[in-house]
């Protein structure tokens, strides 16, 4: 059984496949705490692999692609529920902040590490070796060494995202700082919540 938060059908508001629709499988629970987590950790469900397909074919109509989320999904995800949705036609997303390794059979990888988040609680350090994205959360202060350290991390696609804060005169300047590493730095791109910006989930 998997114990799941909410399954729901959008598009996909950040990073490579932005503007694409998937359906969002919340898996509960995480191995970290973030100060700036806004994930409900508590609310959950448990689902057969089985029931999860059903209820992403029913919230997703004719879209087979997933995305499995968090929480942490690689706390939960193992081969019978990636088979579960590769039988159903599905290509299978998953978002992780990389501190586990990976069953096989998930076709696209966001790295989203935490490592560097100040105030984290938790064994933040990344395992992964590799990923389809890297997905770098900036609040506008993470030194150069480690900008450079995760540009060297082996992922065809890097994205630096500023880090979604309350005060907006403190938003605009991470958003400026975040600009003007891309800028400086082209192999990285600017990826925005857009799902945010456009007030849809
Ligand atoms: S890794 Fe993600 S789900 Fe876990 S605490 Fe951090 S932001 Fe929340």
């Amino acid at each position: 059984m998997y114990r799941v938060n909410e399954i729901f059908f959008s598009l996909q508001g950040e990073g490579f496949w932005t503007g694409t629709p998937m359906v969002f499988v919340r898996l509960s629970g995480c191995n970290l705490r973030c100060p700036f987590c806004d994930t409900n950790h508590a609310g959950y469900e448990e689902l057969s692999a089985h029931e999860v397909v059903r209820k992403a074919l029913d919230a997703g109509g004719d879209c087979r692609r997933i995305c499995l989320t968090g929480g942490e999904p690689s706390l939960q995800t193992d081969a019978a529920l990636l088979s579960a949705f590769h039988e159903a036609g599905y290509t299978v997303h998953m978002e992780t902040n990389g501190t586990r390794l990976l069953p096989a059979g998930v076709d696209w990888v966001t790295l989203s590490p935490k490592e560097d988040v100040p105030g984290l609680m938790g064994d933040g350090r990344v395992v992964l070796e590799r990923a389809d994205e890297l997905k770098l959360v900036f609040d506008g202060t993470l030194p150069e060494e480690r900008l450079a350290y995760w540009s060297a991390f082996p992922a065809p696609w890097h994205f630096l995202q500023p880090c979604d804060v309350a005060v907006p005169a403190r938003n605009r300047e991470i958003l400026r700082r975040t600009i003007s590493f891309v800028e400086t730095h082209p192999s990285w791109r600017l990826s925005l919540q857009t799902h945010k910006l456009l007030g849809i989930r």
